[in-house]
């Protein structure tokens, strides 16, 4: 006998196998003829498998019988042509052990359908319904699809540091790290003594390996990281989270067109990929959250990715009758409503957005010859709006310390940055991704906090 996956099981190719499923009871029907079917559910695919015990079986009247939607079990019988519509196997049971029952009165997955919002609640049983199964295992192949496409051209992955000492964004969205009583700060002329705490200075959690992956790009050429990163931002959107993953490529002896072409080829590997491996999943999104989903991802794989100036940008939403929140003028930092304007009404497809206003943008990013603008990108999708940022590296040292005194940080402090262009300086480029807004537009689902197993967000980190 051989353990099978439900998913496995499913084929019709390994009719006639005796074989041993495990997983979770779904639904019990038992027929007046005397046996019961069981439909089983073990993750590995949307689909169930339908057992048939019967009557005859040893433990039928004390426990099958029993069986209530989340007990979990033991099948051992012969894999068999379904006569059934819907499937192509079914499993003539020749035991059912029960693990472990589940109480019908109590367990929280019945029939009825929750809102997702309920089912944030039950972060610990939100995986065992047919949605969050689901997402998870598209989030996997999305996380497969990402290492695939590096893997495959070369890239080497690099883990840069969770703890920092450098605040990269320059946002001040930072998590402190601290081992210090907080009942009993050390102070030096009223202010904490960061010389007492665990680095002897602030540390914090990354917002970004940005930094500390250029770093690798400038010794081993083409990079990744693909990590946790945390923004202690108070915004409670649907779009933003205080821990998510982030991918970011970092790519040696590469311009802005170079950084925008890896983009676009990224997107649409994870996304043909996704179409490929994860098609039963997919069409549940397609039915049930979002039915523009399986189009919207063909026609992106299908199509070039727009690349507008952030210039050019402006003109358009000045232009427009639409009436938006934030007024528009060269100079402000696209506000959502924008991208989302551009990516969904006007362009209707992706679009990339590049040269922004050096101002608004951090010190790191190229500065252009026009004196006004950087060397940055922005991916917009439709529905999200901002899915890849990115810039082409300042890789001139007297530009760059110049950046650094203009947004009022020390050049002191990022020595070891500054090195990099002073000994065998190169053009480089990179760009990150959230890997859950990118979950996001794959599956339609309109909340982030639904595409990550435990969402942390402003109040929340219950689980
Ligand atoms: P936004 O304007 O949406 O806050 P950002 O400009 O702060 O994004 P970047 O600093 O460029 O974003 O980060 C790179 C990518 O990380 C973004 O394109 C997005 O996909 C993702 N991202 C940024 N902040 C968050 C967050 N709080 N939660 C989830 N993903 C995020
Ligand atoms: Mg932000």
């Amino acid at each position: 006998m051989e353990k099978l996956s439900v998913r496995n099981a499913r084929l019709p190719e390994h009719v006639g196998r005796q074989i041993i499923l495990e997983g979770w009871v779904r639904t019990r029907r038992d027929s007046k003829a005397g046996f019961s079917f069981i439909e089983l559910n073990d993750g590995s695919c949307m689909a169930n498998i339908q057992i048939v015990a019967d009557a005859d079986l040893p433990n039928y009247a004390d426990e099958i019988k029993h069986l209530a939607a989340g007990a979990s079990v033991r099948i051992e019988g012969e894999l068999k042509q379904s006569q059934g519509k819907g499937q192509a196997t079914e499993v003539q049971a020749s035991s059912v052990h029960v693990y472990g029952n589940s109480d019908p009165e109590t367990y929280p997955l019945q029939k009825k359908r929750h809102s997702f919002e309920k089912l944030r609640e039950w972060a610990h049983l939100r995986p065992r319904s047919n949605t969050f199964g689901a997402v998870f295992r598209v989030r996997n192949q999305v996380s497969k699809s990402i290492h695939d496409f590096f893997q495959e051209r070369g890239f080497l992955y690099i883990n840069t540091p969770i703890i920092t000492a450098s605040d990269c964004e320059g946002a001040g969205e930072m998590f402190k790290v601290t081992s210090l009583d907080l009942n009993n700060i050390p102070k030096k002329d009223g202010k904490p003594d960061f010389s007492k705490d665990f680095f002897d200075r602030p540390s914090y959690l990354t917002v970004s390996g940005q930094l500390e992956g250029e770093i690798f790009a400038s010794a081993l050429g083409n990079v990744y990281t693909f990590g946790p990163t945390f923004r202690a931002e108070n915004s409670n959107t649907s779009r933003h989270l205080a821990e998510f993953w982030m991918i970011e490529p970092e790519m040696a002896f590469l311009d802005l067109q170079g950084n925008m072409q890896v983009a676009e080829d990224f997107i649409k590997r994870i996304f043909t990929d996704v179409l490929r491996e994860c098609a039963e999943d997919m069409e549940f999104f397609n039915k049930r959250v979002d039915d523009t989903v399986l189009e919207t991802m063909n026609k992106i794989i299908n199509s070039d990715f727009l690349r507008v100036t952030y210039t050019e940008a402006i003109e358009i939403l000045e232009k427009t009758d639409h009436k938006f929140d934030y007024p528009v003028s060269w100079g402000i930092d696209l506000q959502s409503e924008h991208e989302r304007y551009l990516t969904e009404k006007h362009f209707e497809q992706p679009v990339i957005l590049y040269d922004y206003p050096r101002s608004i943008k951090p010190f790191y990013m190229r500065c252009n010859d026009d004196g006004k603008t950087v060397c940055a990108m922005d991916v917009l999708v439709p529905n999200v709006g901002e899915i890849i940022g990115g810039s082409q590296r300042e890789e001139r040292l007297d530009v760059l310390v110049e950046r650094m005194k203009e947004q009022g940080l020390d050049p002191e402090e990022y020595w070891w940055y500054l090195d990099l262009r002073k000994y065998g300086t190169i053009p480089h480029s990179g760009f990150g991704l959230g890997l859950e807004r990118i979950l996001q537009f794959i599956t339609g689902m309109t909340n982030i906090r639904d595409v990550i197993p435990f969402p942390r967000t402003p109040g929340n980190a219950d689980f």
